[in-house]
């Protein structure tokens, strides 16, 4: 029997000449294609937020290549990040066998790739793309999603909340100084604005208390409660102004993390509608490349749309020439800025595909449907009645868009047949509004999105952003932020889609 042959086994066995870390990683290997990529890039402004003195500073590029690798590898822990520049022969390749620790990593990253500079290192990543055909950047499929903060989903505060508790607040001072001015026979004064109740109450307590001094009260419970009252008062009011100044325009905002928002998540594990704090990220991609992306506290898309195309420009100097988009993003305004800055827009409204039901179409009691004279400006109803502009109105959406209505009216519909069909009201006659601003640009939305290019745009919009958000979320484990404000999360998500582009590109490339 032939005698079994092992190979040669010496974990202790020593190198005569060390190998270079180099060499040992493959030319081909992704972490090669990341840190050539990198080291082409200007980081002028990363490097200028180092201050001269001191201690000698890990070298930005290095850290720049390890934070974006260790999120192309699903790492997204500064202390796992740590943990593999120790551990992981790539990583230790491209810190040179330096250790930065995690305080320092994460110090990097959020602090120094924040105020835009990684936003800059994102804009060259796709500027790159474009040099090689993989973008054009004249198409943005524009999608959001809701991503949680890391903040407790226990820790709201809501503005409807706040308000109503700091008007039961004033209540309750006001009738305890109302009470104490009639027994001392203080007459009771209105020159208080109502939106300074703070003034007003000391004020107030002052004068109380002064006419107690003179009447010789200078103990006692009633003077106690008004001391209490006038500093307890105080604190809370300031306590709420603060809330609201923090709220802004929001409804509700978390403790731990103040620029989160409450909100409504696809990822609902316990099905019961809870909203969490999170933020509402925006993206726009190409042959599914991230082209752009926004983080918002809006919960609904409809008013991102418009500063977020901005920042598209911002960033390229130019802006897409097709828009596509959901539903979500159809508004009379956002049509309104995309028709006016000359973009085509791909993107539907509420009512599109109820529209292009037979049912929708056959109905002629819509105002859609029924015959419209525009030279005179009547409509006129399926039992052949003129309907009449009555007057016209202005409406202002949540966002401060003003849309013109128009209210037209039939004559006469008490003893019409079809009345029952027609409408549901009380009234003795029917009244349509309509906006024909609004119509308009939802005609030219028709024909665009039943086009050729549309039903192209349409049937790809689903595998563009989409596709992106599923893969990042759920093949890369991206569900939640680790940073904490608006500024950080921005960091966090334009490292997600830096090291997307760049997984992608290696992938294109191979
Ligand atoms: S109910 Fe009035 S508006 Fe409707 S079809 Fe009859 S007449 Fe015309």
């Amino acid at each position: 029997m032939a005698k079994v042959i092992h190979k040669s086994y010496n974990q202790n066995d020593s190198l005569l000449l060390p190998p270079s870390l180099g060499e040992l990683i493959s030319k081909t290997h992704p972490v090669r294609i990341v840190s050539d990529i990198l080291d082409k890039f200007d980081i002028s402004d990363i490097e200028a937020t180092y201050k001269s003195g001191g201690t000698s500073s890990y070298h930005p590029r290095m850290l720049l290549k390890v934070v974006v690798y260790a999120y192309l590898c699903n790492v997204y822990s500064g202390r796992q990040m740590e943990r593999l520049l120790h551990e992981n022969i790539h990583f230790m390749w491209l810190s040179s066998m330096s250790y930065p620790d995690f305080r320092t990593i994460n110090r990097f990253r959020s602090e120094r790739l924040s105020g835009g500079r990684l936003e800059n290192v994102f804009t060259r990543v796709v500027e790159l793309l474009n040099d090689e055909g993989l973008v054009s950047l004249n198409v943005q499929y524009i999608d959001g999603t809701k991503i949680e903060s890391v903040a407790n989903k226990y820790t709201f505060v809501w503005k409807g909340s706040v308000e109503k508790n700091k008007a039961k607040l004033i209540d309750k001072v006001r009738g305890v100084l109302s009470a104490a001015e009639e027994e001392l026979d203080i007459e009771e004064s209105t020159e208080f604005p109502e939106e300074q109740p703070q003034e007003e109450f000391e004020r107030r307590s002052k004068r109380i208390l002064s006419k107690m001094d003179s009447m010789g009260i200078s103990k006692g419970k009633q003077r106690r409660l008004i001391e209490k009252t006038a500093s307890d008062s105080k604190s809370k009011l300031d306590e709420y102004d603060k809330h609201l100044d923090t709220l802004g325009e929001r409804n509700s905002y978390s403790k731990t993390d103040p620029d989160a928002t409450f909100m409504r998540m696809k990822e609902d594990a316990m099905n019961n509608g809870q909203t969490k704090p999170g933020y509402n990220v925006q993206i726009s991609t190409e042959n599914q490349f991230i082209t752009n992306y926004g983080v918002f506290w809006q919960p609904n898309d409809q008013g991102t749309l418009i500063p977020y195309l901005k920042s598209f420009e911002e960033r390229y100097g130019k802006q897409s020439a097709e828009i596509v988009a959901d539903s979500g993003y159809g508004s009379e305004q956002n049509y309104e800025y995309m028709f006016g800055g000359g973009m085509i827009p791909y993107v539907k409204y509420n009512m599109f595909h109820a529209e292009m039901k037979r049912k929708y179409k056959n109905n002629p009691f819509l105002p859609n449907n029924m015959y419209y004279n525009k030279t005179e400006d009547y409509y006129v109803c399926p039992m052949g009645q003129h309907m009449e502009l009555a007057y016209c109105k202005k409406e202002k959406s949540d966002l401060g868009y003003t849309s013109n209505k128009s209210v037209y009216m039939a004559r006469d519909c008490s003893r019409c047949p079809l009345r029952g069909m027609c409408y549901k009201a009380n009234a003795d006659r029917r009244t349509i509004e309509v906006n024909h601003n609004n119509n308009a640009y939802r005609a030219r939305i028709r024909e665009l999105l039943t086009s050729e290019d549309g039903l192209r745009h349409r049937s790809k919009r689903p595998i563009e952003p989409e596709a992106v958000f599923g893969n990042i979320k759920f093949n890369h484990g991206f569900k939640r932020f680790r940073l904490k404000s608006t500024e950080k999360v921005s960091v966090e998500w334009g490292l997600v889609a830096i090291a997307h582009n760049l997984r992608k590109y290696i992938a294109c490339k191979a």
